[in-house]
């Protein structure tokens, strides 16, 4: 038995699809499969525009180009994130201000959000990690009192939902990952989401190299031009051929994924009652769309001994982020407060295999060898 972290899940359409796209005989960005992917996201979750990107990292590249953001601009976002989240906004010259985590889960704790807001802050970017949701009213709350710009980074939450409302879809602009490792994906990929209608435009023209190619294509104006910044941010029929055959399968590979996190849950949490380890944690306003399965350990020693119990059964879990406020690039950057739940979760989260093709059966095996781990 091997059992890895994460393996691509297939539903056998995707070489297909892009056999069609290829005889489509159009197979740059934005033909018939980007279409329908946007047709699909926009009609499933209520996004009122959306844009395929190439990856995550572009669609925040994108967010931090049309929130203007300038040099010496302020970014508050948790320091428990993925480099992308940041390194967007440092390419535009922000300064990034972090904020610690919760104590219930990796999310940005909104109560030290306020207190970090000055007159260069701009926007927050909030991460819903594990594809759970963070506190939206109390986060719109403080940036609509303070004019500033919600950015949220959804790459592990599609299909998540706050209040009923699909994450994405409630700060002025929401981004996804479509990456390998996701519940949804194109190998690379992700996607931007425009909730506020005064971006829809100019993030179409940024998509594009900075011209009004989507206008052209539309016949809306008879030649197109060079009329802001851009970058080449969509991605190519091939890359949405391949989503478009996922996302047909939305519902079947949710439905798996959610059985196969119910049962971690279920036989885990006995260890949870002993005191041992702490399980996810999910508030009464978010859903689970069963992205990750974390633990968290007492110690990084214990959760290394973990990791190396597990590897001698030939079990690959995998600690996440180191925090972000402590990295090479940017220590010496950081404002001097400390973010102590942001280094318990780095120091202490620890990941579950999880991916469609995963049995339960080995779900109940792995949970038995933590649990022996934890009882020897
Ligand atoms: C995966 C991930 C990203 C990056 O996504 P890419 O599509 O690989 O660029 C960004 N932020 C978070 C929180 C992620 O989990």
């Amino acid at each position: 038995m091997n059992i890895p972290f994460n393996k691509p899940f297939l539903t056998g359409k995707e070489t297909t699809y892009i056999e069609h796209a290829v005889k489509n005989g159009k197979i740059s960005g934005n033909g018939v499969f980007t279409q329908k992917c946007h047709s699909f996201f926009e009609q499933q979750f209520q996004f009122k525009k959306v844009l395929l990107t190439t990856s995550c990292t572009d669609a925040l590249e994108m967010a931090a180009i049309l929130l203007d953001i300038q040099a010496g601009d302020e970014v508050i976002m948790p320091s428990y994130t993925f480099v992308s989240t940041a390194n967007a906004f440092v390419l535009r010259g922000a300064k990034i201000i972090f904020a610690d985590s919760s104590p219930q889960n990796p999310n940005i704790d909104i109560t030290k959000i306020e207190s970090l807001i000055t007159n260069k802050t701009k926007a927050i970017v909030v991460v819903h990690y594990a594809g759970i949701a963070c506190d939206m009213d109390v986060i719109m709350d403080i940036a609509g009192k303070y004019g500033l710009f919600v950015v949220e980074d959804a790459a592990q939450a599609i299909d998540s939902f706050y209040k009923g409302k699909a994450l994405g879809s409630i700060g002025h602009l929401g981004t996804f990952s479509f990456h390998e490792t996701k519940n949804i994906i194109s190998g690379e990929g992700g996607m931007l989401v425009i909730n506020d209608e005064r971006f829809i435009q100019r993030a179409e023209i940024i998509w594009e190299k900075g011209t009004n190619r989507s206008a052209f294509w539309r016949g809306e104006i008879d030649k197109y031009d060079w009329v802001d910044i851009g970058s080449s941010f969509l991605p190519s029929e091939i890359i949405a051929a391949f989503l478009y055959a996922q996302l047909e399968q939305l519902a079947k590979i949710q439905a798996k994924r959610q059985v196969l996190w119910d049962k971690y849950y279920e036989q885990l949490k006995p260890l949870q009652e002993l005191g041992l380890i702490k399980l996810p944690y999910i508030p009464s306003y978010a859903t689970n769309n069963a992205h990750l399965f974390y633990i968290i350990c007492r110690s990084v020693t214990e959760r290394k001994k973990l990791i190396s119990f597990l590897q001698s059964k030939n079990i690959n879990a995998v600690f996440h982020y180191l925090a972000l406020h402590k990295s090479p690039y940017y220590i010496d950057k950081h404002k001097s407060n400390k973010l102590n739940y942001t280094e318990i979760y780095a120091s202490s989260l620890l990941r579950l295999p999880m991916y469609y093709d995963l049995e339960i059966e080995q779900v109940e095996q792995i949970s038995k060898l933590i649990t022996l781990f934890y009882k020897q």
